[in-house]
């Protein structure tokens, strides 16, 4: 066959070579009765039941990390009679179970599938995967294995297909549809899977090889032996250039003039930290913990659970400072139930610490999460979006009042001391008035605040650029006036994980640098290379 090129938008980065395996599209619902409505009511209760079972196994599989989340998510969902109910009350009318689950959850789908909002989008994937489960159980059916080492290619993938799926051997994932926000995504780029998404219409048939290069966006169907070749040689590349970033990844920092520059870590959830040694870093400098929120599907995270995450963390850096910043939901980051619908513009609305004084039910029982973990290690509070002191003094109070609640139980406790995102203007421009412990320079949402452009809208993605010389005399500012009173000023948006901005940073005046586990490597060694 004839090599054919397609592109399309890249959603984990990696090479992958290997014969393609077509994962088939779900089957309708099938209306084979199995009796009467109480056998049809019983079928779909134990196929549910399997259903769950299955799920729960996955979930041991994959305990502690965002998989396990996702999994979680869906067993909450089958758990929860709402979702049940319609398909049990078509049966009783006497519907088949099939066709009456599939209704039942058709009808909820609709909601996730129109949302206006991307995360809710892709969150439709899990809800039909788990339609599906449910319908092959009812089936008696298994699902198709997927060959190891395989490039997949599917209209859509779920989590829990990607998650019973062997990796070891290699492979790749090629979607015609499919999201880079999706947990499928996500996964991926933590699995290191390569993925490519929205290929469109795939016509594999009479290919049997191919070679994909997920952080192109590029799939070639029957590669040319020179084509292969070069896929072969840039796979060696990256896997020699992350060898090789890794092996500096335990050395300190250390400018070429000698200057030792803090390095600490952003994490979004505590199975980041599994593989790694803490003696990469000083530390963890942004725990961003919506990633929390958005795994309880069913309700928000209750005190105990947060507090044995947040505590899971602080033993991990044995001794080291961990912040955790209070939930930044809203923008780019709704929850439902929490976050409001349908607001004009979510970056300018209700999120960050606006939210959280908005719903001081759901922001004290992080507050006392906190102040719980705050008894083993050096932790402290980060408070995003911070626009106004007044904001920061009420974080204060409320944190005091958990703190007195705590300790009234007879629990350990300890205040941390709260420092605040420095990504608004407002707060940038005038940081004199703001009294945090420390300041964390957030220039994801500077860049996109200062340039009055969405860091999510990719038609004004040149006008969000992070060398825009405002956002860097902002920058200037706020160390300037960190050093001036005594305050630690680190910064921990995407910048600085970029080797190329490191030189920019540190003449900046910055010391502390604050970024993913997988650019610690090449942040040091850029670093290394700066004299200053
Ligand atoms: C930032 O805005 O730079 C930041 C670190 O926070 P987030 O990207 O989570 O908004
Ligand atoms: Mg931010």
């Amino acid at each position: 066959m004839a090599p054919v090129e397609l592109t399309g938008r890249p959603a984990a980065p990696g090479i992958a070579l290997g014969r393609l395996a077509r994962l088939p599209a779900s089957g309708g619902a099938s209306a084979t009765r199995h009796g009467d409505a109480a056998a049809e009511a019983s079928a779909l209760t134990g196929a549910i039941d399997a259903a769950v079972r299955d799920l729960a196994l996955l979930q041991k599989r994959n305990a502690d990390d965002e998989a396990g989340a996702i999994v979680g998510f869906q067993i909450a969902m089958l758990e929860d009679d709402a979702l049940r109910a319609p398909a049990l009350r078509a049966i009783a009318q006497g519907e088949a179970a099939g066709p009456a689950w599939a209704e039942a959850v058709g009808a909820e789908l609709a909601g996730y599938e129109t949302a206006e909002d991307a995360y809710f989008r892709a969150r439709a994937t899990d809800l039909r995967d788990l339609r599906d489960r449910v319908l092959r159980h009812l089936a008696g059916a298994e699902a198709a294995a997927v060959p190891p080492g395989a490039i997949l290619v599917a209209d859509d993938l779920t989590p829990t297909r990607f998650l019973e799926a062997d990796w070891c051997d290699g492979g790749g994932i090629a979607l015609s549809a499919g999201a880079e926000t999706s947990h499928v995504a996500m996964l991926a780029r933590s699995r290191g899977v390569p993925m490519v998404v929205g290929l469109g219409k795939l016509m594999i048939e009479g290919h049997a090889m191919a070679a994909l290069d997920g952080a192109a966006g590029r799939l070639v169907l029957s590669p040319t032996s020179d084509q292969r070749a070069r896929f072969v040689r840039e796979a060696g590349r990256l896997a020699a250039e992350r060898a090789a970033t890794q092996a500096g990844s335990a050395e300190p920092a250390v400018t070429a003039s000698g200057q030792r520059i803090a390095i600490l870590l952003n994490i979004a959830e505590p199975g980041e930290l599994d593989t790694l040694d803490p003696a990469i870093c000083e530390g963890i400098g942004v725990v961003r913990t919506e990633f929390l929120f958005h795994a309880a599907a069913a309700g928000l995270p209750d005190e105990a659970r947060q507090y044995r995450v947040y505590r899971r963390i602080v033993e991990w850096a044995a001794g080291r400072p961990v912040t955790f910043r209070t939930l930044d939901a809203g923008g780019d980051k709704p929850i439902a139930g929490l976050t409001p619908a349908g607001e004009s513009n979510p970056f300018l609305g209700l999120r960050g610490v606006r939210l959280s004084l908005a719903r001081p039910d759901v922001f004290a029982v992080q507050l006392r999460a906190l102040a719980r973990t705050a008894a083993h290690g050096a932790v402290k509070v980060l408070v995003p979006m911070v626009t106004v002191p007044a904001e920061l003094e009420a974080v204060r109070r409320l944190l005091r009042e958990a703190v007195a609640e705590v300790s009234a139980a007879g629990l350990a406790c300890a205040e941390p001391p709260v420092g605040m995102m420095v990504e608004v203007p407002a707060a940038a421009l005038a940081i004199d008035r703001f009294d945090a412990a420390f300041y964390s320079i957030g220039s994801n949402d500077l860049v996109q605040y200062v340039t009055a452009s969405a860091r999510d809208i990719g038609a004004v993605a040149g006008l969000a650029d992070a060398r825009n010389p405002a956002v860097w005399r902002l920058i200037a500012e706020v160390v300037a006036h960190g050093r001036a009173s005594g305050r630690a000023v680190s910064v921990c948006g995407d910048i600085a994980g970029k080797p190329e901005f490191v030189a920019d940073l540190l003449a900046a005046g910055v010391t502390t640098l604050s970024l993913a586990p997988i650019q610690v490597g090449a942040v040091k060694a850029a670093v290394a290379r700066v004299r200053i």
